[in-house]
């Protein structure tokens, strides 16, 4: 279906650009599209589909200000929820008031428009004209210099109510996107609509394999992928990682008196007290087992470690499950923990070792932290 589309584009603007025009600028920008599919196709990354549409338009369409717009994917939205959207890219006069904006579905604004028509956008203003158009919203700064904009949706599907991006060209030389140019765009945004489709299915795809649906952590095995690649930038700095590894607390007994259901809004809740006490997008948090959770704490100390994993354990504590009862439910939970030098290579040696730790900590009664000891040195005696 992509190639078709593809096809049929290139075929129409071949046709118009060599056969009706003779044009040679389109030549080259034609081949210039061309060569922007084969980059495409090679990525799989939505940010990096940003990044190249941003680049092709820089490199080949003149501009005073670029805008790409992106709605926010909508893998977990509730349906009634309005999408929102953000600019992803943005670049000349007053970029800074549209870097990284937000917007809704009902913002008023011309690209925004486009994006929830899925029809392109095209306006000429006059110098005469004292009313500003907003292009996201009424609170923008309002700039009169520019005189033509263009809008150009980018969709994921054929004939799509809306698109998923927008691209919005403005310009302060009235007349300065020609219909060649329209043209060239509407091909590119068929491309990049389909390369855009391909990334994101990709992600998708690849977070619903790689996390634990009850907690939205990572599961078990993309946490011994993940704590190996850590494990290779830590050697080439020189830092340790502490592993945390914990266990809820008598949990038998609160599926047995509450019922599963309970259990896992338990599982759910202590889940979001780990997350709340690390640091987001550096430390790593993964559900390990039903009701134990293994935490990566990235460039730290003996200390640092330690008191980390003392406030999660008094986090949890601090929890309470309202299970329409006399009583709030509250839980806690026992932690071992031990520290990744730079010296120790085995990271599933360290699971284990931070899991020796945890079982100390049960013994030792529970809701503590409990650090491994070495009892035997981990590697082997020089031979004499
Ligand atoms: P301990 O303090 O020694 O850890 O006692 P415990 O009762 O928590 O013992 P253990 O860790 O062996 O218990 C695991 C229990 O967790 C058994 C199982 O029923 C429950 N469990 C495991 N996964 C899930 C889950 O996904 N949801 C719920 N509700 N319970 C789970
Ligand atoms: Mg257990
Ligand atoms: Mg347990």
């Amino acid at each position: 279906q992509a190639l078709t589309y593809i096809a049929s584009n290139l075929y129409t603007l071949t046709f118009k650009s060599f056969a009706s025009t003779k044009n040679y600028i389109a030549q080259q920008q034609f081949s210039v599209l061309y060569n922007y599919q084969h980059k495409f196709f090679q990525t799989m990354s939505v940010k990096d589909i940003y990044r190249q549409i941003f680049e092709y338009i820089k490199e080949n369409i003149p501009f005073d200000r670029m805008m790409l717009l992106a709605l926010d994917r909508q893998d977990n939205l509730p349906a009634h929820k309005e999408r929102e959207g953000r600019v992803v890219c943005v670049d000349g006069i007053d970029s800074e008031q549209f870097s990284g904006k937000k917007f809704t579905l009902s913002d008023k604004g011309l690209a925004v428009l486009a994006l929830l028509k899925n029809r392109p956008v095209e306006r000429v203003f006059s110098s005469s004209m004292n009313q500003y158009v907003p292009r996201i919203d009424s609170k923008e700064k309002y700039n009169m210099d520019f005189r033509q904009l263009f809008v150009m949706p980018v969709a994921t599907e054929n004939n799509a109510e809306q698109a998923e991006l927008a691209i919005c060209l403005e310009s302060r030389t009235p007349g300065r996107y020609t219909e060649h140019e329209m043209e060239l765009l509407k091909a590119f945004a068929g491309v990049a609509g389909f390369a855009y489709a391909r990334a994101c299915q990709f992600e998708q795809g690849k977070d619903l394999a790689s996390r634990d649906g009850l907690t939205g952590l990572i599961n078990h095995r993309t946490l011994h992928e993940t704590l190996r690649t850590e494990k290779v930038r830590a050697n080439r700095q020189q830092y340790n990682i502490g592993v945390l590894m914990m266990d809820i607390d008598h949990f038998k007994n609160v599926n047995d008196t509450y019922g599963h259901p309970i259990g896992d809004v338990v599982i759910k809740g202590i889940a979001g007290a780990i997350s709340g006490e690390i640091r987001k997008d550096i430390d790593i948090v993964a559900r390990y087992g039903g009701e134990e959770f293994v935490v990566g704490l990235v460039e730290t100390t003996a200390e640092g470690m330690i008191e980390t994993a003392e406030r999660i354990r008094k986090a949890v504590q601090k929890l309470v499950f309202d299970v329409k009862q006399a009583d709030p439910l509250r839980v806690t939970v026992s932690i071992g923990a031990f520290l990744v030098t730079p010296e120790f290579h085995d990271m599933k040696k360290a699971v284990n070792n931070a899991d020796q730790a945890l079982y100390r900590a049960k013994e030792g009664g529970r809701n503590q932290v409990i650090r491994f000891e070495e009892e035997s040195p981990d590697v082997a005696a020089p031979a004499t």
